[in-house]
């Protein structure tokens, strides 16, 4: 396929090309909203055009398929614009600043006929896929709980508008709770129902949270702790799901890399599972190609997206209310 790039942003440049090309495919167009940094991101990174016009972009009917990954408010507008012209759509998470805009995202995309995808990477990772194989296979017996730990320490590069612009949708519950929504979701197969949470700045945010800790009640019963921060320079990260009849620990496995580890301990043991190394990226946009193809589904979809934000904003909401607040999915 041939793709236009909206958004000259870091994940651009240092995954999701690589990952598009690896496909065979090629990126033709990439559009951002300043025309000398997308110029000199273009010649960077090999791409034959840069625009600060959408619309001249999305009128080249040899591309098929937009990746959208410019900051959070722009996702909205740029995909409804990509959809409307026909594109196929793989856009970056969170889909959108609220629920009901993702939700109208997806519905534009089934009523256009397009593929419409969220770039939810952790799914695609061996690792997780071993601890959803584990889980679906009975070996930790009924699931009782789960436990994420995805503090990080938020590179210098990357201390822009997640730290101190929540017009741009900044804030570490929009970044990276949403990821241990889809990852929740994943391994367990429902949707969180209420959540309690707190958040607070501890160190870079400034007029955005900075790092939250929720709980999430699931409609089976299990119990989901979450924690996410920018500011934690050594805590690693990871998750913990416990059993009736084992628990598994999955550590180092919230990044980008196909890295970590998962250990499975039942009454016979602990045992190193053993997990794919394949690029989390890679794996996402092959999922996303088929999909536009008619082979299969994306990796993530639209509804996936729409899930993961709106459980993150059910965080943000509880830990402002200091109250339990049920996931409003959107209808
Ligand atoms: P960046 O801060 O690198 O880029 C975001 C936007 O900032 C770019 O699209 C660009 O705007 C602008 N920008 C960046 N550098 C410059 C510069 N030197 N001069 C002028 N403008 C600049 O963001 P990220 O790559 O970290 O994140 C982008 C999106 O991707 C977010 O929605 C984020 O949530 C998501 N993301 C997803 C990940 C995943 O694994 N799924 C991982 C990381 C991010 P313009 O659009 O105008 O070109």
């Amino acid at each position: 396929m041939r793709w236009i790039f909206v958004g000259a942003s870091t994940i651009a440049s240092q995954y999701m090309l690589g990952a598009v090309r690896a496909q065979g495919d090629e990126v033709v167009w990439v559009v951002s909203g300043s025309a000398d940094h997308g110029r000199i991101w273009a010649e960077a990174h090999g791409v034959a055009r840069a625009t600060t016009d959408l619309a001249d972009a999305l009128a080249d009917a040899s591309c098929d398929a937009v990746y959208v990954s410019s900051t959070n408010e722009k996702h909205l507008p740029q995909a409804m614009a990509a959809i409307a012209a026909g594109k196929h759509v793989l856009c970056e998470k969170p889909l959108a600043m609220t629920v009901s805009d993702a939700v109208g995202m997806v519905r534009a995309a089934d009523e256009a006929g397009v593929t419409f995808a969220t770039n939810h990477h952790l799914r695609c990772s061996g690792t997780h896929q071993a601890v959803r194989n584990l889980i679906a296979g009975g070996r930790i017996g009924t699931v009782l709980s789960l436990r994420i730990f995805h503090a990080v320490h938020l590179p210098p590069h990357l201390q822009g508008w997640r730290i101190n612009d929540a017009a741009a949708g900044g804030g570490v519950i929009p970044d990276i709770t949403v990821h241990d929504a889809d990852v929740t979701r994943f391994l367990l197969g429902e949707d969180p129902k209420t959540v309690v949470a707190q958040m607070g700045a501890s160190g870079m945010g400034d007029g955005v949270e900075d790092s939250a800790m929720s709980v999430w009640t699931m409609p089976s019963g299990a119990m989901v702790m979450s924690h996410e921060s920018f500011t934690h320079p050594y805590s690693g990260s990871g998750l913990e799901v416990h059993g009736t009849e084992g628990s598994i620990f999955a550590q180092g496995v919230m990044t980008q890399e196909p890295v970590g580890d998962v250990e499975l301990v039942t009454a016979e043991g602990r045992v190193d599972v053993e997990v794919s190394r394949h690029s989390l990226y890679e794996h996402g946009v092959a999922a996303f190609c088929a999909a536009v193809k008619g082979e299969g589904r994306p990796a993530a979809d639209g509804v996936d997206g729409i899930k993961s934000l709106a459980v993150a904003m059910a965080v943000r909401d509880a830990a402002a209310q200091g109250a339990a607040v049920d996931v409003d999915y959107g209808g």
